[in-house]
């Protein structure tokens, strides 16, 4: 591990944690050579998830998506960037444990729903909207009238 400011590769490991959320070993090192400080982060090697869509075709599993799709859903709702970025965590942990190296874009679609519906049902219905393609608005008022009844 090259020194990021002398460029010497000897360096002392003076502290190593597991990150917050324990995807990543974080080292604090010490250059021997000018004596300066920094921080590596050590990552394990994940295989990409595929999703199988609706139509067949595969897409990679990407994080940023999801997150897109949930900020937009929770558009003026009081979610904290924290509270998606734990949601994301757990999806993703989800995903892995399911095993499986395709993963049909339905479940991953429930998945989140099921989610997202305990932490906010206007956020709830934002994203079933999208993501269900309501045919029509009577569809989307018989979702939203399940949802009131068992929030209510
Ligand atoms: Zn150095």
């Amino acid at each position: 591990m090259k020194c990021p400011f002398c460029g010497e590769n000897d360096n002392k490991v003076i502290d190593s944690r597991l990150s917050k959320d324990g995807g990543a070993i974080r080292r604090r090192r010490e250059c021997l050579a000018c004596s300066r400080r920094f921080t590596t982060y050590e990552y394990i090697e994940e295989i990409p998830v595929m999703i199988v869509k609706k139509d067949g075709r595969r897409e990679v599993f990407s994080r940023e998506k999801v997150r897109s799709g949930l900020q937009k859903a929770c558009e003026k709702r009081n979610i904290s960037m924290n509270v998606i970025e734990e949601f994301l965590d757990e999806l993703e942990r989800d995903l892995r444990e399911i095993g499986e190296k395709e993963i049909s874009s339905h479940i991953i679609g429930e998945k989140i729903m099921a989610k997202l519906n305990e932490i906010d049902a206007v956020a709830y219905v934002r994203f079933a909207s999208v993501y269900r393609e309501f045919k029509d608005v009577n569809d989307f008022v018989a979702e939203l009238k399940t949802l009131l009844s068992k929030h209510g």
